[in-house]
């Protein structure tokens, strides 16, 4: 058997899979990754933006970076990877879809069970009391506050430096923990504690496959490692479902 044909053996036989999504996924839609040159905006690196300390010094900065990303993404479509975890989740009695991504993709493209570790770009939250807003933000009149107590108001995703969702990390560290294979898709695995999540899925008994465009640092680890486009390889399995 090749391993194309192992992974659809196994996704069939799961009763409990974990899948892991990152960048990857979505650049097939149009959304750059942070990594690489399409990362860059103006002459900015995203993790000279995506912090609280940039923020608190230059909100004006980071609001135009985010408001261009939003823009972006309200563009955009899921695509063939997108689609074909929600197929998936359809064939698995338990199932739990793990994103990086702020994006609202997986949402959009009818994914059930999704867990966002890192926030989703289209909300908002006060960074004093953290009171989220659902005020529909007119950026250009001007920064933001909040109704409560007068704080910047801030997109609600996790940067550089912070602290997960709880809630969120706790959910995905237990699907992490009880799954019987686990997929690693178009994450570099660098970023922790996501990073984390495969390593704890192998320890705890679980089948390990990673697909990638290049080989990350956790592709030794794996039992299985697909090289190449997500979207293409995940959405080829489906039919042999
Ligand atoms: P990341 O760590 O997930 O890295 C992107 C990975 O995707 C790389 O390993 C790259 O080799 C791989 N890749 C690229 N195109 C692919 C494809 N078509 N198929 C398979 N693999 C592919 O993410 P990052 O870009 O370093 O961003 C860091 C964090 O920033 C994310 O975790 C997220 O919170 C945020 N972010 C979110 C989005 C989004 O929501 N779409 C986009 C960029 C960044
Ligand atoms: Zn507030």
């Amino acid at each position: 058997m090749t391993d194309v044909q192992i992974f659809i053996d196994k996704i069939k036989n799961s009763q409990n899979m974990a899948v892991l999504t990152g960048a990857g996924v979505s650049a097939a839609s149009g959304i750059p990754t942070f990594r690489g040159q399409a990362g860059l905006w103006k002459k900015y690196r995203p993790e000279e933006l995506a912090n609280p300390q940039a923020f608190r010094s230059h909100p004006d900065i980071v609001w135009e970076w985010y408001a261009w990303r939003r823009d972006l993404i309200r563009q955009v479509k899921p695509n063939l990877a997108h689609y074909a975890l929600v197929e998936i989740e359809k064939k698995i009695p338990a199932f739990t879809l793990i994103t990086q991504n702020v994006d609202n993709l997986h949402q959009l493209s009818g994914s059930i069970n999704v867990v966002e570790l890192h926030g989703n770009i289209m909300k908002s939250k006060c960074i004093d009391c953290n009171h989220p807003t659902s005020d529909n933000l007119n950026l250009k009149a001007g920064l933001p506050y909040c109704r409560s107590c007068g704080g910047l108001i801030r997109p609600d995703v996790v940067w550089y430096g912070e602290y997960l969702p709880m809630d969120a990390l706790k959910k995905a560290q237990t699907a992490a923990m009880e799954c019987d294979l686990f997929l690693s898709l178009g994450t570099s695995a660098l970023v922790e504690p996501a990073a984390s999540l495969p390593y704890l899925a192998k320890a705890n008994g679980a089948f390990l496959v990673e697909i990638n465009m290049e080989e990350t640092p956790l592709s030794s680890q794996t039992d299985i490692f697909l090289i190449g486009q997500a979207e293409k390889i995940i959405s080829e399995i489906t039919h042999y479902l």
